[in-house]
């Protein structure tokens, strides 16, 4: 730069000492001095304008040429545009990145302005919130947020714990509300979709009720027995008798209750089995149908079973054998005395299915989508007087689903019912040709 002015002033010497020559050669030093002033003030106005043009135009071209001091400036304004618009294009870039990056979130992400006006919001957020960025930016959030909770929370203050809410667009959904301040006076919305653990707690808190509900009336009963029993000091031996018989029939019931909730717990939380055994159904089913007999006892149902003698099934046999056992049971309680029930196991088609048909009361079609629900019982009192737990057909659905397996229930009041356990094809064990031999 220093060299270039060097040399533009001795270009303005040079322009001045020849209009004083001239000026002395024609006798008007004076004009001729003010002429080549003049013819320099118009160059740098020319490249004046020129430099102002290029940055009033798209100031991504090259500069114009220009020799001199001229030339550095348009190269150090040239420099100077080149790393703003870098700059420029990174701070773009990351806000691109951070953009997607919050898009992409699961949770609705809401960023505030210091007025509470919405200034940035993802996907989301239309679903969690019912905000639809960017129809809703610039909109005062607490014009779009109007449920009573959400507004107290918003203009409460207070931000340490999140707020647990109904979502504000669909009431079905639980969302956790956080609010984050951040910035001068600005604030972050995050909202996370808390559904499946409101649900879960929620469940967790009806089986806890359930399940004391179920104990209470045992434990009640046996607890008033051991009382009578220690206060009494000369009891009949016939008397002791009954009432350790009734305690011994609530002490039985507890232990199925017992039972039932560990198998579930162990359904629930077995690994899947590394290696399926095929099972001999048609064994097990005789081993059951005897089994179904004693359970009849003096209802004297007529138990029939019909069996394919080659259809074996992988599988886990204890698992079967409880879900076929619970089956089997609730077509011996729920069918009334001499009625009849009928074990099938057979193979069509879709795959390998044991159905239980009896000719009970059946049950009303709306209950039929809840019998697999826990401690759900069309008719309580019935149930529990037939030593039933609640826990049975969810037993059967855990089974079956272990075995990729469903349950089809056909069953009209009045009428009797029937319940199929439907395996795929894929569960049917292939008999090799010298198994079939020995078989
Ligand atoms: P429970 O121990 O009460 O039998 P389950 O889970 O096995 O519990 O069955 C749930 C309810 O389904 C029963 O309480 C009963 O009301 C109904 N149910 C099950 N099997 C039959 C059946 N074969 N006939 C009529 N009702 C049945």
């Amino acid at each position: 730069m220093r060299q270039s002015l060097w040399r533009e002033v001795w270009i303005l010497a040079g322009l001045v000492g020849a209009g004083w020559v001239l000026g002395l050669l024609t006798g008007q030093r004076f004009l001729f001095t003010a002429v080549a002033l003049l013819f320099y003030i118009v160059l740098q106005l020319r490249q004046l304008y020129r430099l102002h043009q290029w940055l009033l135009t798209d100031k991504r071209t090259e500069p114009p040429d220009a020799t001199g001091p001229w030339g550095d400036v348009f190269n150090e304004v040239r420099k100077l545009v080149r790393g703003s618009e870098r700059r420029a294009d990174e701070l773009v870039d990351a806000l691109t990145r951070f953009q997607s990056a919050a898009a992409a979130m699961p949770d609705a992400v809401v960023i505030l302005t210091e007025k509470e006006t919405i200034e940035w919001a993802n996907p989301p957020t239309a679903i969690l919130l019912g905000i639809h960025f960017p129809r809703d930016a610039g909109m005062r959030v607490s014009n779009l947020l109007r449920d009573p909770d959400v507004s107290a929370y918003l203009k409460s203050g207070v931000y340490t714990e999140p707020l647990e809410t109904d979502s504000p667009a669909n009431p079905e959904l639980s969302v956790s509300l956080q609010i984050v301040p951040f910035g001068a006076q600005r604030k972050l919305i995050i909202a996370r979709d808390n559904t499946r653990i409101q649900r879960l707690e929620q469940m967790r808190r009806i089986f806890v009720a359930n399940v004391s509900h179920e104990l209470r009336t045992p434990v009640t009963v046996l607890g008033g027995y051991i009382e009578t029993l220690r206060d009494i000091d000369d009891i009949k031996p016939e008397e002791l008798k009954k009432h350790l018989g009734i305690m011994h029939e609530q002490a039985a019931r507890m232990q199925r209750l017992v039972d039932d909730l560990l198998m579930l717990s162990r359904l629930e939380t077995a690994a899947p089995r590394q290696k399926e055994e095929p099972v001999d159904v048609p064994a097990l089913l005789a081993g059951l149908r005897e089994q179904a007999e004693i359970l009849s006892g003096d209802a004297a149902h007529r138990i029939t079973l019909e069996a394919e003698p080659k259809l074996k099934l992988l599988g886990g046999r204890d698992e079967l054998h409880s879900a076929f056992m619970n089956l089997i049971q609730n077509a011996v309680r729920y069918t009334p005395r001499g009625g009849v029930i009928g074990l099938r196991w057979y193979s069509d088609e879709e795959g390998a299915k044991f159905s239980v048909t009896d000719t009970g009361d059946g049950i009303a079609p709306e209950h039929v989508p809840h019998l697999t629900e826990r401690f759900y019982r069309v008719d309580t009192a019935r149930s529990r007087a037939s030593g039933g737990t609640g826990l049975g057909l969810s037993i059967v659905k855990h089974v079956l689903l272990r075995h990729n397996a469903h349950l089809d229930i056909h069953s009209k009041l009045g009428h009797g019912s029937t319940f199929i356990c439907v395996f795929p094809r894929s569960r049917i064990a292939q008999t090799t040709a010298s198994q079939a031999k020995r078989a």
